[in-house]
């Protein structure tokens, strides 16, 4: 060990291990810029290979020898480039996650930032009124029909100082907009730095009244507003009670303090509409973030987070890290989504990460959803988050009445019984939209030989082929694989071929020739990936689907995920109970919260609305459970259960996964790493009855994926603590494996798909 009194820099490099590195400080730095959080770039392995870390802490010596130290090129950043709370975020994920801190560090910072874009070069631009206004060019813009420009003016015209374009953007006021207003003689774009805004001072805060809440959700955003610091609250409440309203007026309240609200939600595609209801509600900028947007877009709406001058962020997954000048409350809306859990690099919860967030920046958390986890039940039980309830719908919608369909003997087409055909029928009659629920797309999920039952498979997965008609090919929904049609078995080489099952494009067909044509002559229009691959297909059916004349609407879990159709007043749910079945212990949650999630679409204007659930198993009694008693009892269930054999939440655990072209070296590598952990479960005395259980190795659920052979070790106990003390040890050792440079490996904590 060698002492360096000038000081030592600790840093987190974008490399796959698990510890900091030393470099000596460039030349002519002071002290005061050696804060922790700023950028650095470094020269790192042979070369003139640089790289970009970030300073975690200084230190007086290092256990490098000094010859070998070599100096940093460059400080980048002359302040940390997160604030305190999410470089202790960071660092806490790195920790719980056990993975890689600089490789946490990249993810949670926008791309540009990774590289070392350097942000003191930052000019924005800023658009106030003309400095030599020319008042008949307001009185021309006010006699035109421009309400849009009109609002866009009247906002300027309050801020002499001018707004910021991105703030304008946010707002929904585009460039076009803007260099019109230009082109008027009204105002004028001047370039400066970047400085705080907090915006809604010269304007009210409100663009649109709220609602008047009903009791229980006026009691929901009491409990929630009276809190300044940190709590949890579980809001629990069907699709429909009403949960968005109140997330609207407790953010109202937070930005009545200048404070921002941070909203978490699961998926890219409910953000256009989420971002509608928050713009048309509060003149502040709402910033989005996900993974659909460049590099700089990301960027700025990070910056303006940063600066304060979003009001309202909303993000998906990654966005848990975004940093808020003045924070108020994180929301995260549909908390069960399992979007929220990373699958690759750090396999991170942004629902927990929240948690800790809000721990650190001590302000409320709401954790909403129609079905909860039970991970979140199970807190709430046992009083670690305040539970709210809105029990009814929210406005006049009622909820839907859920039947069973019993599939067994009856005769088939596209999968629907006959009692489902004639109901929707009955329904396109009133002049109402059906919505017909399948977990499968493509036409078929396989083709089949007549004549032996041989079944396509693809040939880098263990998984069949999935028959698609627009266009004709077969693919593999694992690893894209691709293939035409063979036109005799490989097996027997009969010709007799034929699609076996339903998916999206066979329902679609069939409904298609019954209600597309003659006397009913409906849309029927498919809603799935496949079908979305162009940008505007979405939007332009959503548009479609509202006009409410009638239609059927076929699709996927897309159609599932928090779309609002006033006009659906029957939903078909096609063999969604399947998943009752999976080897995944979660298998029965993930099910009943889609098909409640499914059912939620039903009815929620002044129509009442009815579910029909098609299932060959109507006496299962999970799915009896959930049908008659709801989700309250289903959850209960299942929490009673997973308590008797020690599953989650009542236990913790750890899955290590490795994958390689061979099974062999991935089994060895996992035999040798349960070895290693047996003895060092021995040693630190971390087994017993509250200690760590090993099982397996054992191949994953699907053995091959994508060419590579996937095995897995599961690590479980009933408290964190050992698990976690095991983990700090063991993974240490299992990286100096000379078996880790023939395979891929990963850890997972809490896996949530296994
Ligand atoms: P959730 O987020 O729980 O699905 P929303 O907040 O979207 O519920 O509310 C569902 C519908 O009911 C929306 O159309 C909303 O405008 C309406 N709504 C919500 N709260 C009220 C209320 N207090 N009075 C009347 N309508 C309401
Ligand atoms: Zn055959
Ligand atoms: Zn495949």
């Amino acid at each position: 060990m060698t002492d360096f009194p000038a000081g030592i820099l600790r840093l987190a490099l974008p490399v796959n291990l698990r510890r900091l590195f030393d470099y000596l400080p460039p030349q002519q730095v002071t002290a005061d810029q050696l804060q922790p959080g700023v950028r650095v770039r470094v020269p790192f392995g042979r070369g003139n290979r640089e790289v970009v870390g970030i300073l975690i802490e200084t230190s007086t010596h290092s256990e490098v020898p000094s010859g070998k130290l070599r100096p940093a090129s460059e400080i980048i950043d002359s302040t940390p480039i997160v604030p305190e709370s999410v470089f202790q975020l960071a660092c806490w994920t790195a920790r719980y996650y056990h993975h890689p801190i600089g490789d946490t560090f990249m993810q949670a910072l926008p791309a540009l930032l990774r590289q070392g874009y350097d942000l003191s070069k930052e000019v924005h631009e800023f658009w106030q009124p003309a400095s030599s206004l020319d008042t008949t060019a307001e009185q021309t813009l006010m006699r035109t029909r421009a309400p849009k420009q009109q609002e866009a003016w009247a906002l300027i015209k309050k801020h002499p100082d001018g707004i910021s374009g991105e703030a304008l953007r946010s707002m929904g006021f585009d460039r076009t907009l803007l260099k019109n207003l230009h082109q008027r003689g009204l105002t004028e774009c001047v370039e400066r730095a970047p400085g705080f805004q907090m915006f809604h001072e010269n304007t009210p805060l409100l663009k649109s009244s709220p609602l008047v809440l009903n009791q229980e959700q006026a009691q929901a955003l009491d409990a929630i507003t009276c809190d300044q610091k940190f709590s949890t609250t579980l809001l629990h409440g069907v699709t429909g009670s009403g949960k968005t309203e109140v997330y609207l007026q407790a953010i109202a309240h937070v930005l009545a303090q200048k404070k921002q609200a941070l909203v978490m939600i699961p998926e890219i595609g409910l953000t256009p509409q989420t971002m509608n209801r928050f713009q048309e509600r509060f003149n502040v900028p709402v910033v989005v973030l996900h993974s659909g947007l460049t590099d700089r877009e990301r960027l700025n709406g990070w910056l303006a987070a940063r600066r304060g001058e979003a009001g309202i962020v909303i993000a998906t997954r990654s966005g848990i890290f975004t940093p808020l000048h003045t924070p108020g409350i994180i929301i995260v809306d549909e908390e069960h989504d399992l979007s929220y859990k990373q699958q690759d690099s750090v396999r991170y919860s942004a629902r927990d990460l929240a948690l800790y967030r809000g721990q650190l920046e001590n302000i409320p958390v709401v954790l909403g959803s129609a079905t909860p986890s039970m991970e979140t039940l199970h807190n709430s039980d046992t009083h670690r988050y305040r539970y709210l309830h809105l029990q009814g719908r929210a406005g006049k919608a009622v909820p839907p009445k859920i039947s069973l369909i019993d599939t067994r003997h009856q005769s088939l087409q596209g999968g629907l019984t006959p009692d489902t055909l004639s109901a929707i029928k009955a329904t396109l009659d009133k002049g109402q939209q059906v919505l017909v629920f399948l977990n499968r797309r493509g036409y078929a999920p396989t083709l089949a030989c007549d004549d032996c039952g041989w079944l396509i498979d693809c040939p880098n997965c263990d998984a069949h082929l999935t028959l698609h008609r627009t266009p004709l090919h077969l693919h593999c929904h694992h690893c894209d694989y691709q293939q035409g049609i063979p036109y005799t078995c490989p097996n027997c080489q009969s010709p007799e071929l034929s699609p076996v099952g339903q998916g999206t494009e066979r329902t679609e067909e069939i409904l298609e020739e019954m209600f597309g044509h003659g006397r009913h002559k409906v849309d029927v229009m498919r809603i799935d990936r496949d079908s979305m691959r162009k940008k505007h297909a979405f939007h332009e059916m959503v548009e479609k689907i509202h006009k409410g004349n009638p239609a059927i609407l076929v699709g996927t879990q897309m159609l599932a995920k928090g779309h609002h159709f006033p006009a659906v007043t029957l939903v078909v749910i096609v063999n969604a109970d399947a998943g009752f079945f999976s080897s995944d212990f979660r298998g029965a949650e993930k099910t009943g919260q889609l098909i409640l999630q499914v059912a939620g679409r039903a009815g929620r204007a002044e129509h009442p609305g009815h579910v029909l659930i098609q299932t060959g198993n109507p006496e299962h009694p999970q799915l009896q459970t959930l049908i008659q008693q709801g989700y309250d009892s289903f959850a209960r269930n299942i929490l009673h259960e997973r308590q008797i054999i020690g599953l989650p939440p009542f236990s913790y655990m750890a899955l290590i996964n490795a994958e390689a072209p061979n099974a062999q070296p991935v089994e060895e590598f996992l035999q040798v790493s349960a070895q290693q952990a047996r003895e060092l479960i021995n040693v630190n005395n971390l087994g017993g009855p509250e200690g760590v259980v090993l099982l397996g190795p054992m191949p994953a659920p699907m053995e091959k994926r994508q060419g590579r052979m996937r095995w897995q070790l599961l690590l479980q106990a009933n408290n964190r603590k050992p698990l976690h003390n095991l983990l700090s040890v063991l993974l240490p050792v299992m990286e100096q494996n000379p078996l880790t440079r023939r395979i891929r490996w990963s850890v997972d904590i809490d896996p949530q798909e296994m």
